[in-house]
């Protein structure tokens, strides 16, 4: 069916829109009470977790899992138990109508009960180099990479308080740990910047944009090609790793206008529950939480999504906030 009138077929419980951690968990539990959800996939099946290698701190898995691997396995169990999953993007989210309508690039779906795990992208510096070394030197997640490089030199890119965060995390693994910064002043907290500058292992790159990611997918990463945000003078600075900690963007752009998001386009939810300001719509996930952003912590918001809309579906709960 094209974009045209939704049908009987298109109607659901509940849809979920989005499938990393939360997004699939979400369908999971949504699945095993009877509601039969659909799962729009978005733009990056299995989200963030396909684009890094081994994950280790997924319970459950004592010798790790790849990511895309865990991920296919959630998306298995999900629909082991009648979630139905589409490769689809949604467009445009219409929460005026009751069922909410949704539109993708394929179709038109309505759906009684919405469940928001649309997550968060982390920001990238937009080099060719970067993507390509994504997962073989270059990361974006600390918590996720950072054993990898137990007695290594690498960068943290980035002069705010993830990036500081980040940098001083590594310290327990890496030899020696230089953050670049493209000012000569930190946006990190003080007592972050405090906590960074008294760790002899952090050293300190200032007025430096890095410009290449030199390295291949066979040899991984051997350094950063920098250049000089006042002079202009560019140089090559060696490294067997690079952290871009350079923030996180909320994929929430859809709601706004419609849900209260935070300051930085986080959703705000009732916490602990998932409910949103408005009745019906439920979120989770990284697109709530610019705190934690695990897979672990993602996954069990995703739990509490799809207890929350069972439950609202149950008592056909219609007000305005949940
Ligand atoms: P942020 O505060 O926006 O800082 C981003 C940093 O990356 C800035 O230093 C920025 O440089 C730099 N940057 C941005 N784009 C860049 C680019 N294209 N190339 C090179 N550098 C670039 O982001 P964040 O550090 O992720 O923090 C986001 C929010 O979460 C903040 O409110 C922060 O306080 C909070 N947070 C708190 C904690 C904590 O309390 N433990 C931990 C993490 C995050 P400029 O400074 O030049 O703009």
């Amino acid at each position: 069916m094209s974009n045209s009138e939704p049908s009987d077929n298109n109607h659901f419980k509940v849809i979920v829109m989005g499938s990393g951690p939360a997004g699939l968990t979400a369908a999971l539990y949504a699945a095993r009470a009877n509601l039969q959800p659909l799962v729009l996939e978005g733009s990056q099946p299995g989200g963030q977790l396909t684009i890094t290698t081994d994950v280790e701190n997924f319970p459950g898995f004592p010798d790790g899992i790849l990511g895309p691997e865990l991920m296919d396995r959630m998306r298995s169990q999900a629909k082991r138990f009648g979630a139905e999953v589409n490769f689809e993007v949604v467009s445009a989210v219409d929460l005026s109508t009751r069922p909410f309508e949704i539109r993708t690039d394929a179709d038109r779906y309505l759906a009684d009960a919405l469940i928001i795990a649309t997550g968060a992208s982390a920001k990238q510096i937009g080099l060719e180099s970067e993507k390509e070394l994504m997962g073989y030197g270059v990361s974006a997640c600390a918590t996720c990479d950072g054993f990898f490089f137990k007695d290594r030199e690498i960068v943290v890119v980035g002069g705010g308080d993830s990036a500081l965060e980040e940098a001083v995390f590594l310290t327990k693994f890496a030899s020696k740990v230089t953050v670049i910064h493209r000012r000569d002043e930190l946006r990190a907290s003080p007592i972050m910047q405090d906590r960074a500058r008294a760790n002899d292992k952090i050293h300190w790159l200032w007025n430096k944009q890095v410009i290449e990611i030199l390295g291949s997918r066979q040899d991984k990463v051997r350094g950063v090609r920098v250049k000089d945000t006042q002079s202009g003078e560019e140089s090559d600075y060696p490294c067997e790793g690079v952290f871009i900690a350079i923030g996180h963007t909320p994929n929430t752009e859809l709601f706004r206008g419609d849900l209260e998001l935070n300051e930085v386009g986080y959703i705000e939810v009732q916490e602990p529950s998932t409910r949103t300001n408005f009745g019906g719509v439920f979120a989770c996930g990284d697109a709530t939480d610019p705190t934690y952003r695990q897979a672990i912590s993602a996954a069990g918001s995703g739990c509490k999504a799809a207890i929350d809309a069972e439950r609202w579906l149950e008592t056909g709960s219609d007000g305005p906030a949940g």
